[in-house]
C-alpha cells in the first residue's frame, strides 16, 4: 500500500529551478545543462517547469540564451513550459520562442517593485493591460506573480488588501493565474490561509490562485501545506530547493520539489511525479555544486518505500 491510495485530487506542481533555481548562481550554467536540467525534469512525470526568463542578459547573465534553452529542449504534450517577462519585449520574445505559458511579475510593494522591474505599480499595472491582450491573443495561458505578497526586504509588511487589490485588478485583466510569491520566505501558514482565502474569495472560480514558497525561515513547506488544505492546487517549488531572488536581500532558499512531493504524496494527493526519478534528478543536479542542497528528502529518502525496500533486501538475504 502506498500513501497515496486515499486519493485527494491533483496538485500540480512547477518546477522552477531551471530559471529561480539558476538565475543568481555563481556558476552559470552553460545552454546545454539548462536543456538536460529541463528535460531530466520533464521525464519525471511533472506538469509543469518554469524553464527559462526572457529578461536582460545584461542585468541577469544567468538567463541568457533563453530562446536556445526553448529550442533545444524536448517539448512533451502534458508538460507545460514557463517563461518569465517583465516588459512587453519579454513577453514577445516569451511567446516567439514558443512558451506555453507566460509569466509575470508585480510586486506587491513599491519600493521592490522599482527595483525589480525598473517602474512603479501602477506603471506596470498599465503596462499589463497591452501585456495581457497580447498572451490572451496568442491563446497561451496567462499567469501573474505576485511578488513580496506576505512582506518585503524594503518595506516591512505587506497588507493583504494590498494583494487582493492587486489580485483583483489582475483578475480584471483575465489573468488566468495568479501567483503568491513569499519572495523572502516571511509568512507562516496562518497567514498563508487567510490570504489566499481572502483572493479567492475575491475572485471567484474566474482565476486560479497558486502559491511560491522560499524557506528562507524554515516555513516553505507547513506554507506549502496551509495552501494546498486552503484549496491551492498550483505550487512552484525548485528540484534539490536550489534558488531564490537575486534582487531580494537575503532571500535565499525556494522550497524543494522533492520534499513538497513528498508531503504530498503521503498526505493523498496525486502531482504525477514519479518521486524516486525526482530524487535522482536532484542527486544529478547538486554534482553541479561545492555544498549539498537544502533538500531533505534527498538525504532521507522516502518513506515508508526505502524501509520496505531494505526489508526485502535484508530478507533475501537471510
Ligand atoms: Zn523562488
Amino acid at each position: 500500500m502506498t500513501a497515496s491510495s486515499s486519493g485527494k485530487g491533483n496538485v500540480c506542481v512547477c518546477d522552477v529551478a531551471a530559471r529561480d533555481g539558476l538565475q543568481s548562481e555563481k556558476r552559470i550554467w552553460s545552454v546545454n545543462e539548462r536543456v538536460e536540467l529541463i528535460n531530466r525534469l520533464a521525464n519525471t512525470g511533472i506538469q509543469r517547469i518554469e524553464a527559462v526568463s526572457f529578461v536582460n542578459p545584461k542585468r541577469v547573465p544567468q538567463m541568457a540564451d533563453a530562446e536556445k534553452v526553448m529550442a533545444q529542449i524536448e517539448r512533451k504534450a502534458d508538460v507545460r513550459i514557463a517563461g518569465l517577462a517583465l516588459n512587453m519585449k519579454g513577453v514577445e520574445r516569451a511567446l516567439d520562442a514558443g512558451v506555453d505559458e507566460v509569466r509575470y511579475v508585480v510586486v506587491a510593494s513599491e519600493t521592490f517593485n522599482q527595483k525589480n522591474q525598473g517602474a512603479s505599480i501602477a506603471e506596470t499595472m498599465i503596462g499589463l493591460e497591452s501585456i495581457a491582450g497580447r498572451v490572451k491573443a496568442s491563446g497561451k495561458v496567462f499567469s501573474a506573480v505576485i511578488g513580496a505578497s506576505f512582506g518585503c526586504p524594503f518595506e516591512g509588511e505587506v497588507t493583504t488588501s494590498a494583494v487582493v487589490d492587486i489580485g483583483i485588478r489582475l483578475g480584471a485583466l483575465g489573468v488566468d493565474e495568479i501567483l503568491l510569491a513569499d519572495t523572502i520566505g516571511c509568512a507562516v501558514p496562518s497567514q498563508v490561509r487567510e490570504r489566499v482565502g481572502a483572493l479567492q474569495s475575491a475572485l471567484g472560480n474566474s482565476t486560479a490562485v497558486g502559491c511560491h514558497f522560499h524557506n528562507t525561515r524554515n516555513t516553505g513547506i507547513a506554507n506549502a501545506v496551509a495552501a494546498v488544505e486552503s484549496g491551492v492546487r498550483i505550487l512552484d517549488a525548485s528540484v534539490g530547493g536550489i534558488g531564490g531572488c537575486p534582487f531580494a536581500p537575503r532571500a535565499t532558499g525556494n522550497i524543494s520539489t522533492e520534499d513538497l512531493v513528498y508531503v504530498l504524496r503521503n498526505m493523498g494527493y496525486e502531482t504525477g511525479i514519479d518521486l524516486p526519478q525526482l530524487i535522482d534528478v536532484a542527486a544529478w543536479v547538486e554534482g553541479y555544486f561545492d555544498d549539498p542542497l537544502p533538500g531533505q528528502v534527498m538525504k532521507a529518502g522516502l518513506f515508508p518505500d526505502d524501509v520496505i525496500a531494505r526489508q526485502a533486501a535484508t530478507s533475501v538475504q537471510a
